[in-house]
C-alpha cells in the first residue's frame, strides 16, 4: 500500500472541504472518503486506488446513520450499516426488495462493517480492473483499452456497454434503489441537493473512469424511497454461482402495483447484467395495464434484454437474465402483502 494522509472529518462541512479533490465522479480520485473501508482499503491494498488523502467520515455516523420510516416513505442515512437496514422491521415489512438486496449481499461480517453510501459506490469486480499488472483497462488508465473484451468475460455486462468498457456493476442494493425510484441526498461545498438515484451512475459513453455525477467534495448523506403498494409488493431475486457470499451473475428487483391480475404499475431493476444499476423501462411498458401471466412476463423479459451485447464467455447471460426476471415477476405476483391504511 502506498503512503497516504489520514484525516478525520469532524462534521459534514469539514468532510466536503477535505474531500474537495475527490474529482468529478472519477473512480481513482486523489482523495477518498473512508466509511466502512471494505471497498476502499481492499482496492488500496491491490494498488488499484492510490489516494493521497483518506478522509474518515465515520465520525458523522450519529447524524447520518438514522433510519426514518413514516406514512410517506423511508429515509436511510448513508452511513447506516447494511446489516442494520436489512433487519429494520419497517424495511422488512414495507420495502422487502431493499431488505433482501442488502441481506443477500457479501457476508455477515462485511454487512456489519459496510455502509449504504459506500455500497452504492463500490467498484466493479472486473479482474482486469482489479489487477494492475494488466495494462489495458480504460477504467484504471484512460485510453489503455479494455482487456476484458477479448479476455475472460464470463461475469461481464451485456447491457449499457461500449467498446471502452464491458465491466459489470456488482452491487445489489443499487438495483433495488433504481427499481424503487429512490432519491439521494448530497451535501458538498456548493450546498445540498437531491437527485434521482438513477442519475448517480453515469452511462459509460467512452469514459469508464468517470463513474458518477458526484461533484468534488460531495458526500452522500441519505437515500429516500416513497411509500406505496408497489414498494410493499417488491422483491429482490439474486442468482449467483454459490448460495452465499457471492456477487450476482443475474438479479432482478421487481415492484408491482396490482389490481387483481392486472399490472397497474411495474418497476423493474436488473443486476448482474449491466454496466450500472439498470432500470428496465421497456419491460415495464410491456406489462403495464395487462394481466401478469407467464407469457406476459416472458414478453417483458425479452424486451428488457433486447439490447444485450455479448462477448463470448458471457453469451449465456441474456437467457439467464430473462429467466431471472420472469421468476421474479411471478413470485412478486403471488407474494403475501400486508395492507396498510397509513400509506
Ligand atoms: C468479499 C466481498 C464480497 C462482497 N459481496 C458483495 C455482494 O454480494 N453484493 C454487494 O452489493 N456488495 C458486495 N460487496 C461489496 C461491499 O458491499 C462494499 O465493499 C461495501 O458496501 C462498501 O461500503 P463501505 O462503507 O465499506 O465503503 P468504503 O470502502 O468506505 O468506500 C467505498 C467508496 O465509496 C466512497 N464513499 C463511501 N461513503 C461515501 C459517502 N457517504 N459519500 C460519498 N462517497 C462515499 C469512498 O470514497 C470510496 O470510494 C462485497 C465486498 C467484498 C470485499
Amino acid at each position: 500500500m502506498r503512503p497516504f494522509t489520514y484525516e478525520r472529518a469532524a462534521d459534514l462541512a469539514q468532510a466536503s472541504r477535505l474531500g474537495l479533490e475527490t474529482g468529478q465522479g472519477q473512480t481513482d480520485a486523489r482523495v477518498q472518503f473512508l466509511a466502512g473501508g471494505t471497498t476502499l482499503i481492499d482496492l488500496m491494498k491491490l494498488d488499484v486506488l492510490r489516494p493521497e488523502r483518506v478522509v474518515d467520515i465515520t465520525p458523522l455516523r450519529s447524524p447520518y446513520a438514522t433510519i426514518e420510516a413514516g406514512p410517506n416513505g423511508l429515509r436511510l442515512g448513508a452511513l447506516a450499516k447494511m446489516s442494520t437496514v436489512a433487519e429494520h422491521p419497517a424495511v422488512l415489512a414495507d420495502y422487502p426488495a431493499i431488505s433482501q438486496s442488502l441481506q443477500l449481499a457479501a457476508s455477515a461480517q462485511l454487512r456489519n462493517m459496510a455502509t449504504l453510501g459506500g455500497n452504492v459506490l463500490q467498484r466493479t469486480r472486473c479482474p482486469y480492473y482489479r489487477d494492475p499488472s494488466w495494462m489495458a483497462c480504460n477504467k484504471r488508465t484512460p485510453g489503455s483499452g479494455c482487456a476484458a473484451i477479448a479476455g475472460f468475460n464470463r461475469n461481464h455486462a451485456v447491457l449499457g456497454v461500449d467498446r471502452s468498457c464491458i465491466s459489470q456493476y456488482p452491487g445489489d442494493f443499487g438495483v433495488a434503489l433504481v427499481a424503487l425510484d429512490a432519491q439521494i441526498e448530497l451535501s458538498g461545498p456548493q450546498g445540498q441537493r437531491r437527485i434521482a438515484f438513477a442519475s448517480l451512475h453515469r452511462p459509460v459513453e467512452g469514459q469508464p473512469h468517470i463513474e458518477t455525477t458526484l461533484m468534488p467534495g460531495e458526500v452522500i448523506t441519505a437515500f429516500q424511497v416513497t411509500a406505496g403498494g408497489w414498494a410493499r409488493r417488491s422483491l429482490y431475486l439474486k442468482v449467483r454461482d454459490r448460495a452465499s457470499y457471492e456477487f450476482a451473475i443475474a438479479s432482478a428487483a421487481v415492484a408491482l402495483e396490482m389490481d387483481g391480475e392486472i399490472v397497474r404499475q411495474a418497476r423493474i431493476g436488473l443486476g448482474g447484467m449491466a454496466y450500472r444499476p439498470w432500470r428496465a423501462h421497456e419491460a415495464e411498458a410491456v406489462l403495464t395495464g395487462k394481466p401478469l401471466t407467464e407469457a406476459s412476463a416472458e414478453a417483458a423479459a425479452a424486451a428488457a434484454l433486447g439490447g444485450a451485447v455479448t462477448h463470448g464467455n458471457n453469451a449465456y447471460k441474456p437467457e439467464l437474465g430473462r429467466r431471472t426476471l420472469v421468476r421474479a415477476l411471478m413470485q412478486a405476483k403471488t407474494m403475501p402483502v400486508a395492507t396498510r391504511k397509513d400509506c
